[in-house]
This record gives structure tokens, C-alpha cells and sequence, in this order.
């Protein structure tokens, strides 16, 4: 056997070849440049799922009633921070009796602010001063005493009161040495500003109006925590304490270092940090709360940071977030690291120092009325569903399941789907009660899924990730034990 080819058939070979590059190679080559198959042909190499197209579900309202952004009262989140940075510093391990300097004086300007919202909020905002103990390398392995600040806005549903939505910022404050009560700390933006946003969330949802506002299902803490500096010592109390009051958290939105964009080209959007949590979908509850911020509030407002913070470093969300619970970060745009954490003093021509000259109250505005329209539409939002289950493995339709407690003000549920590589739900089909709904002609392998609660008033509850039973691969026996 041989592959030559005979003389003769390599000669009209050698003719066609030419043929081919004199016309019809080019004349295609030119054919592909000005017109290439149609962008859609070229993506529909994947199978559709399913194959005769998906539902298309009727998508209800989001509630009525946004926050306008006019409505933020600007001046008075400046006045409070003035008083803050008034305290000299606010460090933790400072004084708590000196009403003229530290953090007791701190503590005093937000229950005082706190208390005029109360006010106007015809009784319903109750103040609490949260005093308790805590230990870290940061108060030199003693035990330190430590106060925390809430407003509570008490949900109006019987069962839904026991679910807590947290807004919180930081009011301790620190030099360069974060051990030192007698260097000045202004803490403008770290965590002034944080606080600034919690409390005027507090304002706008509490107060009392003939539009009906101050009503939510849902109980409402707005918190300014001190330990932050020191370990999250504050943070981590908070954890406890709602969970000693009896609430379960439905969502914690940590503001810290909220209060300047000074990089050109601004505005620019809020950071929104979130954690990936511990399952293969990077699905976590903090995430679903990052998602639920982000569709609230818009694309345009809100940045979402898939990581539980900046590298390498901490925030109050974060006992939230390791606990399993609901718990983001909002933070500004780009941090400038002499402004924060730094004893005020100017060194080689440059200026060290948390001032409040380099805050952005339009920034900050914007800040604290995504928190606050997020808080709303949070708490007015029908439970959360629980149990939320993937099966149909090894079949062609997925199974999602879920569970949901009896809510007379909820209208159905939504199953939300995405590619695997997508970062943003999409609503996939509606179903009217709890139970088991069947995907038809939809892999559980493609996608992943997760359901969500929906009220008559349209507030969605955060996205529950229906979860897969993860069984291990199966492994030659002889094979080294993990
Ligand atoms: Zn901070």
C-alpha cells in the first residue's frame, strides 16, 4: 500500500489548489470579513433549556413609596459627625465618663440624636445603650468595658417582628497606634460617616406621617457600635444580643468608611462587599443579601464586590458573615490611606489625618438612602422561604422544593435561576404556594437555582440558593484517607 498520489491526479491536485487560491479562497475570505454569520447564530452552540422555551411569569411592582433622595436631611448627618470629631478622639479604650472627650462622649451625641428621631417618631423608635465586656489582643488581653448604641423600630406583623434588619456604622475612632486613648482621632469618615448613615436611615423610616411611613413588618436596628478598631468586639456582642433578644437576622448592612469620593471622575458607586460563603455556587446568604441591595437599589448606585472585604482587611459585617448570617459591607470608592487610621499631623508637605474637610455629604447622601430604601423594602418583604432543595439529578428536569410559613400578605414565590457564571438572578417562574415545582426539560447542571418570597405590596424577600445534596465522588478504596 502506498499514499502516493499518480502524476496525473497530483497535476490537476496542483491546478485546483491554484484554482482555488486565484478566485474562490479569496473571494470567501473577503465574503467572511464584511459579513459573518449573525452574532445569535454563533452563540446558540448550547442546548436551549428547555426546549420549548421558558415561562414567562408576570413580574409584580417593587413597592410603592421609594425614599426620594431630597428627602435625606444632609445637614444634620454633617452636624452629627462635627460632634463626633468634637470628641477628640473616640477610641475605645478611651474615657466613657468625660462627657467633653472620648468615647462616652461618642456615645452621648448619638442617644442624643437618636433620642430627637424617637421624638418625631410618635414613640415608636426605642433607644437602648447596650453596655457589656469584651477581651482582645487590642485591649492588652483584659477585659474592657464597652457600649453600643440602638434605635429599634419595632416590626408591625405579629410573626415578622421577630425578624431583624440591621443597619449599623462604627463610632469608636483611632490614632496610629490603636492602643493609645490620648492621641486624637477625629474618625470623620471611619467611622463617622458609617454612623451618620445609620442614624439618618433611623429618620427616614421612623418617622411618623400621614404617607403612612414608620410601618414595616419587619423590626428595624439602626446601631452605632464602638470595639470596632479593637477586633469587632462590638459587632460580634450584636451578634449575641439580637440572638439573646430572640430575633432571627434577615439582613445586616455594615457601613464603614461611606463618606468620600474623592477620586476624579465622580460620582462613582458604593462599594458592596460580600462573602462567598462556603458552597460550590459562591451562594452564601450575604451574597443573596448583596444581590437583593443591588436590585433595590440599581446598577447605577451600588457596586457589587464579590469578597467578604477589602483584601486583607475587616469590618463589622463580618461576625454576621461567619456566623452564617446575611452581613455586607458598603464602602466608598477609593480609600485614601492618610485619611484613615492616622494620627492628624503633616509630614513631608503631606497631611495625615481623618478630617471632616475631606467628606462628600452628596456622596453620603446618596449612601445612606440606598441603606435606607433597601431597609424598607427588606422589611416590608414576606419571610424569607427556608429548606430551599435541588433535585432531578440524572434526569431531564430539575425539582426545586422549598418550605414557607403561612403569610397571608404574600402572593407567591419566585424561582430564580442564572448561569453558572452569571452574577445576577433572573426570575425563571412564578408558583403561587410552597412545595415542589418542576423545571421541565431543564438540567440541574447548568444553572443554578434559588427561590424568594414575594408579597401583594411586590417587597421581595432576599433569594434562598436551593441547595443540592453533595454526596462525595466516589473514590478507589485504596486511596489515601483525607
Ligand atoms: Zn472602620
Amino acid at each position: 500500500m502506498t499514499n502516493r498520489i499518480d502524476p496525473i491526479r497530483r497535476k490537476s491536485l496542483y491546478a485546483m489548489i491554484l484554482f482555488l487560491l486565484a478566485s474562490g479562497f479569496w473571494a470567501s475570505a473577503s465574503f467572511a470579513q464584511t459579513s459573518a454569520p449573525p452574532k445569535a447564530q454563533r452563540i446558540s452552540r448550547d442546548p436551549a433549556e428547555p426546549l420549548t422555551g421558558t415561562p414567562h411569569p408576570k413580574i409584580p411592582p417593587r413597592p410603592l413609596g421609594a425614599i426620594p433622595r431630597a428627602s435625606v436631611d444632609e445637614k444634620s448627618m454633617r452636624a452629627l459627625i462635627h460632634e463626633l470629631v468634637g470628641c477628640g478622639t473616640r477610641l475605645t479604650l478611651s474615657s466613657w465618663d468625660d462627657p467633653k472627650r472620648g468615647a462616652g462622649c461618642g456615645r452621648d451625641k448619638i442617644v442624643a440624636r437618636f433620642d430627637e428621631i424617637a421624638k418625631d417618631s410618635g414613640g415608636k423608635l426605642q433607644v437602648v445603650v447596650d453596655k457589656f465586656e469584651s477581651t482582645s489582643a487590642r485591649t492588652g488581653d483584659k477585659p474592657i468595658p464597652l457600649e453600643n448604641v440602638y434605635a429599634i423600630l419595632p416590626g408591625s406583623d405579629e410573626k415578622l417582628a421577630k425578624t431583624i434588619f440591621l443597619v449599623s456604622g462604627h463610632f469608636d475612632s483611632r490614632p496610629s497606634n490603636v492602643m493609645d486613648p490620648e492621641a486624637d482621632a477625629p474618625g470623620a469618615d471611619d467611622d463617622g460617616s458609617g454612623v451618620a448613615v445609620s442614624v439618618e436611615c433611623a429618620r427616614l423610616l421612623s418617622k411618623a406621617g400621614a404617607n403612612g411611613r414608620g410601618t414595616y413588618r419587619a423590626t428595624i436596628l439602626f446601631a452605632a457600635v464602638s470595639g470596632e478598631e479593637q477586633g469587632l468586639l462590638g459587632s460580634t456582642h450584636l451578634v449575641d444580643w439580637v440572638k439573646q433578644q430572640g430575633y432571627t437576622v434577615g439582613g445586616m448592612l455594615d457601613d464603614d468608611i461611606v463618606g468620600a469620593d474623592t477620586a476624579p471622575g465622580g460620582p462613582h458607586r458604593v462599594r458592596l462587599f460580600s462573602g462567598n460563603g462556603e458552597i460550590e455556587d459562591a451562594d452564601s446568604p450575604s451574597r443573596e443579601l448583596a444581590r437583593a441591595v443591588e436590585e433595590i437599589d440599581g446598577r447605577a448606585a451600588i457596586r457589587l464586590i464579590f469578597r467578604v472585604d477589602r483584601y486583607g482587611r475587616g469590618g463589622d459585617h463580618y461576625p454576621f458573615y461567619k456566623a452564617g448570617l446575611p452581613g455586607v459591607r458598603f464602602t466608598e470608592p477609593l480609600e485614601d490611606y492618610n485619611h484613615q487610621h492616622q494620627t492628624p499631623r503633616t509630614e513631608n508637605g503631606i497631611e495625615y489625618g481623618d478630617f471632616e474637610k475631606y467628606l462628600n455629604f452628596t456622596f453620603m447622601g446618596d449612601v445612606a438612602r440606598d441603606n435606607a430604601e433597601a431597609l424598607r423594602q427588606l422589611a416590608l418583604a414576606p419571610v424569607a422561604p427556608t429548606g430551599a432543595k435541588l433535585a432531578g439529578a440524572v434526569t431531564p428536569d430539575a425539582k426545586v422544593s422549598w418550605s414557607a410559613e403561612e403569610d397571608p400578605e404574600r402572593v407567591g414565590f419566585e424561582i430564580l435561576w442564572r448561569e453558572t457564571s452569571e452574577p445576577r438572578w433572573q426570575v425563571y417562574d412564578f408558583a403561587t404556594a410552597a412545595g415542589e415545582t418542576v423545571l421541565k426539560g431543564v438540567s440541574t447542571d447548568n444553572h443554578f437555582f434559588a427561590v424568594r418570597s414575594v408579597g401583594k405590596n411586590g417587597a421581595r424577600s432576599i433569594a434562598v440558593i436551593a441547595e443540592a445534596e453533595r454526596r462525595a465522588p466516589p473514590v478507589p478504596s485504596n486511596a489515601p484517607k483525607q
